[in-house]
C-alpha cells in the first residue's frame, strides 16, 4: 500500500465491512488506541455483563449459581468460543489461569511424554527474544526437575533449524514476537521439530485474534495465550490451554489441581484425571473475571479471522508506508518483517529516543508502548482501528519528531508498566 492522504483514508473507513464492530467497544475521546495487543480495549456490553454476574449471580444466586449460571462450566464454554480463533475443535480449549502457570503445565506434559519416549532429550530450544515469562518458566521447571533439562536459545529464528536436534524434547516458541511482531511458520517448524523428534509449544499470545492459526491443521502439539491482548478480555483475564488430541490424556499435568478430576464433588483423596482438556485446570476459577472474556469473544463470532486478517495488512501496509514517508528524514529503523507471510498485526519501530517518543505520543494521545531496547511498538485492532487513526497517528509522531517534543525532561522519567 502506497502512504495515502487523510481523504482516502476517510474513504476507506466508510468502505470498510468490519465498520460497524467498532461500535461495539468504549473508547475515550481524543485517544487514539494502538496497544491492543497489550491490553485490548474494553467491549461496550462487560459493564451490563459485569453488573449481572455481581449482582445477580454472585448477589443473588450465591452459591447456587456454580450449577444455575453456568459458572462450573465456564471454562470449557469459554474455550468453545476461543477454539475457532485458533484452529481448534469442540472441547479442545479451556480458559483458565495465566499464561505463564498454563505454559508451566503444558510444559512438563510435554517433557513427560518425551520421557517416556527417549529419556536422553533434555533440551528445551526456544528464542532468546521470547517472552520472558516463557524463558523463565522453563527455567523453573528445569530446576524443580532436576533431571538435566536445559535451555538452548538461539538468537534468530534462522537459526531454529540447526538448534534443534536428537537431543531436543520441546521447541517452545511463540507464534508471533512480542517485539518485532514477526510471525513464525506454525505448520513448517512444527514439521522440522517432529522430523527431529522433538514437540511443539506454541505461545499464542500475539496471535490469538491478531491472525489466523490452524492448530490442528499444524499439527501442533500444545498451545497457550492470553484473552487480555487481541482478545479483549479485560486487564488480567484468564488465558487458554489447547492440547493435541492424541497427547491429552496421556499424562497428568502437575498442577493436579480438583478443578481436572475425575469427579471433583466425590472428594477423592486419589487423584484420577479427568480425559480431556480440563485436565488442564487446576482450581477454582476467577469467575468474575473470566466471564469477561465472553464479551470479547462475542464480538469476534460476528466476524471471522480471514476479513480481520486483511485489515490488519493494510492497516500495518499503511503505518509503515506512512511513517517512511513523512518520517523519513529521522532516524527510525522498521524491525517488523516487510513480507506479509511473516507479520503480526503490530509494527515496531527502533528509534534511539525510543522511550521518549513513546511518552510524547501518549500525552498526545497516541497510545502505543515501548519496549527495549529502542523499540516503539503499535499494535493493530482491526475490529476497532481505523485507516483514518493511522494516518492522525503518524501525523503526531511526525509532529513529535519534528519539533522535538520528546526531548523534554517529563518524557524521559519512568514509570514501574512501561
Ligand atoms: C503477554 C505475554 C505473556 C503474558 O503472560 P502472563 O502470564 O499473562 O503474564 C506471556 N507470553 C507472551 C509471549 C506474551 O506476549
Amino acid at each position: 500500500m502506497t502512504a495515502l492522504t487523510r481523504e482516502q483514508c476517510q474513504l476507506l473507513d466508510q468502505q470498510d465491512p468490519l465498520r460497524a464492530l467498532r461500535e461495539q467497544f468504549a473508547l475515550p475521546d481524543g485517544v487514539i488506541y494502538l496497544d491492543g495487543n497489550s491490553l485490548g480495549a474494553r467491549p461496550r456490553a462487560s459493564t451490563a455483563r459485569a453488573a449481572e454476574v455481581v449482582s445477580e449471580e454472585w448477589g443473588t444466586g450465591l452459591i447456587r449459581s456454580w450449577n444455575t449460571a453456568g459458572w462450573f462450566e465456564l471454562p470449557q464454554r469459554l474455550g468453545n468460543k476461543l477454539a475457532p480463533l485458533v484452529g481448534a475443535g469442540e472441547n479442545e480449549v479451556v480458559v483458565t489461569d495465566t499464561t505463564s502457570i498454563n505454559l508451566f503445565k503444558v510444559l512438563a506434559a510435554a517433557l513427560r511424554v518425551q520421557a517416556m519416549r527417549d529419556p536422553s532429550r533434555k533440551v528445551i530450544v526456544s528464542e532468546a527474544s521470547n517472552f520472558p515469562t516463557d524463558l523463565y518458566i522453563a527455567q523453573g521447571l528445569a530446576d524443580l526437575l532436576q533431571q538435566g533439562y536445559s535451555l538452548r536459545l538461539v538468537n534468530s529464528p534462522a537459526e531454529i533449524d540447526a538448534a534443534v536436534g536428537a537431543d531436543t524434547a520441546v521447541l517452545m516458541l511463540t507464534h508471533v514476537n512480542y517485539k518485532s511482531g514477526e510471525m513464525l511458520d506454525m505448520a513448517a517448524l512444527t514439521e522440522l521439530a517432529h522430523a527431529r523428534g522433538a514437540l511443539t509449544v506454541w505461545d499464542l499470545c500475539h496471535s490469538a485474534g491478531a491472525v489466523p492459526v490452524a492448530l490442528n491443521a499444524s499439527n501442533a502439539d500444545y498451545a497457550i495465550g492470553c484473552t487480555y491482548k487481541y482478545l479483549n478480555g479485560g486487564p488480567g483475564s484468564p488465558a487458554f490451554v489447547w492440547v493435541a488430541p492424541a497427547l491429552r490424556d496421556a499424562f497428568w499435568q502437575p498442577l493436579s489441581g480438583w478443578w481436572g478430576h475425575a469427579a471433583p464433588f466425590a472428594m477423592e483423596p486419589q487423584y484420577r484425571p479427568v480425559d480431556g482438556v480440563r485436565r488442564f485446570l487446576c482450581g477454582t476459577q476467577p469467575i468474575t473475571s473470566m466471564a469477561m472474556v465472553e464479551c470479547g469473544l462475542d464480538i469476534f463470532a460476528q466476524t471471522d479471522m480471514a476479513a480481520l486478517r486483511t485489515k490488519s495488512l493494510q492497516l500495518t501496509d499503511l503505518f509503515i508506508a506512512l511513517v517512511e514517508e513523512r518520517c523519513r528524514h529521522h532516524p527510525l529503523t522498521l524491525v517488523t518483517p516487510r513480507e506479509h507471510a511473516r507479520r503480526g498485526s503490530q509494527v515496531s519501530f527502533e528509534h534511539p529516543e525510543g522511550y521518549a517518543v513513546m511518552q510524547a505520543l501518549i500525552e498526545r494521545g497516541v497510545i502505543g508502548d515501548y519496549r527495549e531496547p529502542r523499540i516503539i511498538r503499535f499494535g493493530f485492532t482491526p475490529l476497532y482501528t481505523s485507516f483514518t487513526e493511522v494516518w492522525d497517528a503518524v501525523e503526531t509522531l511526525r509532529d513529535v519528531l519534528d519539533t522535538e517534543t520528546y526531548r523534554a525532561e517529563r518524557f524521559h522519567a519512568r514509570g514501574a508498566v512501561t
